[in-house]
């Protein structure tokens, strides 16, 4: 007999250490690697038929199956898919082997750091070896007269190929574990991988173990199907009884019918479902399977409060489903995830070189088959297509949140405080989002309506109008016109409550004189209107407690409160220990008021954002 051999080192060095030390903390993915190859291989021969190149036996159930055996601490995976013959081998997965390993090393020999390389993206069939000792490859190609192949390699450094037994078209890849990498072989971790990468891909999945006792399970017999293996016929036969009738007579009667029944081998049922809901058109997706689809995926068992299906083949593939969580409490961290998929193949959790990273406070899925994965994710950072994907997802999300401001209004306000705080971390982090979005801004008032800032401010000035006119009808119309052209330059300024409770003294005074304020209650808030301070409405944004207003004092010259202002502080001196102290004492125009201490608006967001870099910030 002649075995073929070679050799798939290069140099003296060999990759296989060097993968498996930068893949250290993410060895699990050679499951998703060596599946999604026996999925391609089913896509591919189902391709082939539907060209008229091959053609499938009409009983055939594609599929993957994956047996782990914790005695022979091996693990099988097996599909019945094109399969590959002698030379398809030799080329696809020797020569590869070649040059993949070239590749790799000369693109990776010099960046000491794990970072510089996509750990989640893969490297295929050779991530068999970060886990296994030796791996073979039993397959039989679809093609006619194809002979079947046997090939071996240990510890991934040579290859030895033979003809081989398998029967049925089709591909066997077998992994013999190496010592570090048992757990591989157990059933519960296997499932526990294949449920996280595996759930959605496109052909069914099993898993099984090998010698398990088999399990049984009886059904009617008319709903026994072809692919059933039935154990054994039952026949219940019908059971009756001896009864009188109504005219005292003795009668048989029927009390369960015969029954037949079959004992089949237990239905073995797929890991994945193969049409996710992100894949249908949203014409054909109900409510109620939208948010059966959230809880599954992210077993969050609050509704989601609406969600965006993205649905686009051109210029660029990509589907998937974002939802908009509600939050617990107005104080609930943001923590979203973004799953995102290629072809119904999981990669990982919130890539923030491909989704916007204020997009990840949101829960969702994407799909996008054209993503170049195979790449650094520096080199993804920089991919100007890659940009394009994130950016058109921004679009989506600003262009749906626009349309329900403008014709649904009412649900734009109901889920206001729930997608208020992202939406405000969306303007802060991405300038076109903002620029979409600065229309749709809305804010609680003190009258808990929900309204626009140049509402607010044209409100604020008709009120500042009309007390104007009523309190200085002697004040001569040129005195007036100068004071009009003052107000044109200076910002508008915006009075805001972060605390109903505290500030609920100043909210009564505020309503008192008819002035209207702001509810600003998440932490969001302080730099999002720093941020509004700065774009293209003049506003100045003052906490409702703050300096007191000129519509709240009342005007008095400061000589006739010398008095009191020194009275005052001499005893703030003393209290807090400070010599160089500025008291400014006004006179409120509210009685029920009998003082009040205001904190200037700077030195508290001075010291608000102390605060909030001490805790680690925003
Ligand atoms: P990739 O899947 O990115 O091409 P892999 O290293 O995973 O890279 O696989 C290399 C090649 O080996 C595949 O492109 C395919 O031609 C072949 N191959 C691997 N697994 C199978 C399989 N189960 N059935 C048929 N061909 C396979
Ligand atoms: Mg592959």
């Amino acid at each position: 007999m002649s075995m073929e051999q070679g050799s798939l080192s290069i140099n003296s060095e060999n990759i296989f250490p060097i993968i498996k030390k930068w893949l250290y903390s993410d060895h699990d993915i050679f499951v998703r690697e060596l599946v999604s190859n026996g999925c391609d291989a089913i896509t591919k021969l189902k391709k082939l038929e539907l060209m008229g190149e091959a053609t499938i036996p009409e009983d055939v159930k594609f599929k993957v199956d994956v047996e782990v055996n914790p005695e022979e601490k091996t693990l099988t995976f097996t599909d019945n898919g094109v399969g590959m013959t002698a030379d398809e081998v030799k080329e696809y997965i020797n020569q590869i082997a070649f040059s993949g390993a070239t590749d790799f090393l000369e693109k990776y020999k010099d960046k000491a750091s794990e970072d510089q390389i996509i750990g989640h993206f893969g490297l295929g069939f050779y991530s068999a070896f970060m886990v296994a000792d030796k791996v073979t490859i039993d397959t039989l190609s679809y093609k006619e007269g194809a002979e079947s192949v046997h090939w071996e390699s240990e510890g991934g450094t040579e290859f030895a190929m033979d003809k081989g037994e398998k029967a049925e078209v089709g591909t066997t890849i077998t992994l013999y574990l190496n010592e570090d990498s048992y757990e591989f072989s157990n059933e519960y971790r296997i499932r526990e991988i294949l449920t996280k990468y595996c759930s959605f891909m496109p052909v069914e999945i099993y898993l099984t173990k090998a010698n398990a006792e088999p399990e049984y399970e009886t059904i009617d017999a008319s709903e026994v199907r072809e692919d059933d293996v039935v154990i054994e016929n039952i026949v219940e036969e019908a059971k009756t009884e001896e009864k009188e009738n109504e005219n005292g007579e003795k009668e048989v009667v029927e009390v369960s019918p015969r029954k037949e029944k079959a004992k089949i081998k237990k239905r073995p049922v797929s890991l994945s479902d193969t049409t996710p809901l992100w894949t249908k058109h949203p014409n054909e997706c109900t409510e109620e399977e939208y948010k059966e689809f959230y809880r599954n995926v992210f077993h969050d068992y609050k509704e989601p409060l609406f969600w965006i299906h993205l649905n686009m083949d051109y210029p660029f593939n990509l589907k998937g489903i974002l939802y908009f969580p509600k939050l617990n409490t107005e104080y609930d961290n943001l923590e979203g995830v973004i799953k995102l998929y290629n072809n119904q193949v999981f990669i990982a959790d919130n890539i923030k070189e491909v989704i916007p990273e204020f997009l990840m406070l949101l829960k969702g899925v994407i799909d996008c088959p054209d993503l170049p994965l195979n790449v650094s994710r520096s080199a993804l950072q920089n991919d100007g297509f890659v940009k394009k994907i994130s950016d058109y997802i921004t679009k989506k999300v600003a262009d749906k949140l626009i349309g329900m401001y403008k014709v649904d209004r009412e649900n734009y306000e109901k889920y206001w405080d729930d997608i208020s705080p992202f939406i405000k971390y969306g303007c802060l982090k991405d300038d076109k989002f903002r620029d979409k979005m600065k229309e749709v801004i809305i804010f609680k008032n003190l009258e808990e309506k929900y309204i626009t800032l140049p509402e607010y401010v044209e409100a604020q000035k008709d009120g500042e109008a009309e007390e104007q006119k009523a309190e200085d009808a002697t004040v001569n119309e040129a005195d007036n016109n100068e004071s009009e052209a003052e107000k044109e330059e200076e910002p508008a300024v915006v009075y805001y409550v972060t605390d109903l409770q505290q500030q609920s003294q100043y909210i009564n005074m505020f309503k008192e004189q008819g002035l209207d304020a702001l509810i600003l209650t998440h932490n969001i808030d302080q730099p999002f209107i720093t941020q509004l301070e700065q774009g293209d409405l003049k506003v100045r944004f003052q906490r409702i407690d703050a300096d007191v207003t000129d519509t709240l004092k009342e005007d008095v010259d400061e000589e006739a409160l010398k008095e009191e202002t020194d009275t005052l502080t001499e005893v703030f001196k003393k209290a807090l220990g400070k010599e160089n102290l500025l008291v400014k004492v006004e006179k409120l125009k509210n009685e029920s008021i009998a003082s009040m201490i205001t904190l200037s608006e700077e030195s508290r967001r001075m010291q608000d954002m102390m605060k909030m870099y001490a805790m680690g910030g925003m």
